[in-house]
């Protein structure tokens, strides 16, 4: 049976990936600060884990493979976002958002690729954000991490894919989940507005995405950042 490991697959998009993936018959492992979902589900098993720390993926990760088997898919989903001035961000903003969505993608990465290399197969998907492809203000330094995430993923597909691994990453617009809660009623309607399909999407729309990307159906489809936005960016 096939093993996805996930990052942040408590909450959002990577709590629909896992239920998705679940239902499909995967195995999977998920690493979040927190450890806990509020679901339980079968064939899945949750590992505290902070991604930002390349010694506890790496442990989650050895805990995971002795579970489940070589890891043939790999999501890295877990991220965070901080809103604000560009000049008003700190330093310890800076590491956080940087290390969460870029620093996890590579933490991740570098702990599964041996073994899909010596598999000579695996999948790794990335997701990003279409801040990251036009800059969003207000949100300099998440914009900024999530570029580092796209131009890392194309990266990776061109050494990686000799070795049989494919590497894409999917880039959402705007979709409903906690990471929304943030944001006022005027700001989710101006939201919506801007979007042509006129509303959010939803986290099981971006899991559906992901699922396409890593089966066969997508065989030939490499070094993509594939968007997930309503129209919102064209
Ligand atoms: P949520 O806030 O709903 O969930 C985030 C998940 O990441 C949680 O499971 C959280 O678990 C985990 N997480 C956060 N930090 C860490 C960490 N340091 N180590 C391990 N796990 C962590 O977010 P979304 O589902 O909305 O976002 C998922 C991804 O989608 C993110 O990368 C985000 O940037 C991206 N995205 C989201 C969009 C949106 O509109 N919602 C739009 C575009 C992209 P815990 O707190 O327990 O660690």
């Amino acid at each position: 049976m096939a093993h996805l490991l996930i990052s942040g697959g408590t909450r959002g998009i990577g709590k629909a990936c896992v239920k998705l993936f679940a239902s499909h018959g995967y195995k999977v492992s998920s690493l979040s600060r927190s450890g806990r979902s509020d679901e339980i589900i079968e064939g899945v098993t949750y590992y505290q884990c902070d991604v930002k720390d390349p010694e506890e993926v790496g442990l989650a990760v050895k805990s995971a493979v002795r579970s489940f088997g070589a890891v043939d898919v790999l999501i890295s989903n877990a991220g965070i976002s901080v809103s604000g001035l560009a000049q008003d961000m700190k330093f310890t903003d800076y590491r956080d958002v940087m290390d969460t969505n870029f620093g996890g993608l590579f933490n991740l990465a570098n702990a599964v690729i041996p073994g899909m290399v010596e598999q000579r197969s695996g999948v790794i998907l990335a997701v990003s954000s279409m801040w990251g492809q036009t800059g969003a203000s207000c949100e300099a330094l998440y914009s900024a991490s999530k570029g580092a995430v796209d131009s890392y993923i194309k990266s990776l597909a061109k050494e990686l894919g000799p070795s049989g691994i494919r590497v894409n990453a999917v880039s959402p617009g705007v979709i409903d989940t906690d990471m929304m809660k943030c944001y006022s009623d005027e700001d989710r309607d101006a939201l919506c507005a801007e979007t042509p399909a006129g509303r959010l999407g939803t986290p099981e729309e971006v899991a559906e995405t992901l699922y396409f990307l890593q089966s066969e159906k997508a065989s030939f489809i490499t070094g993509q950042i594939i968007g997930v936005n309503g129209g919102f960016l064209i």
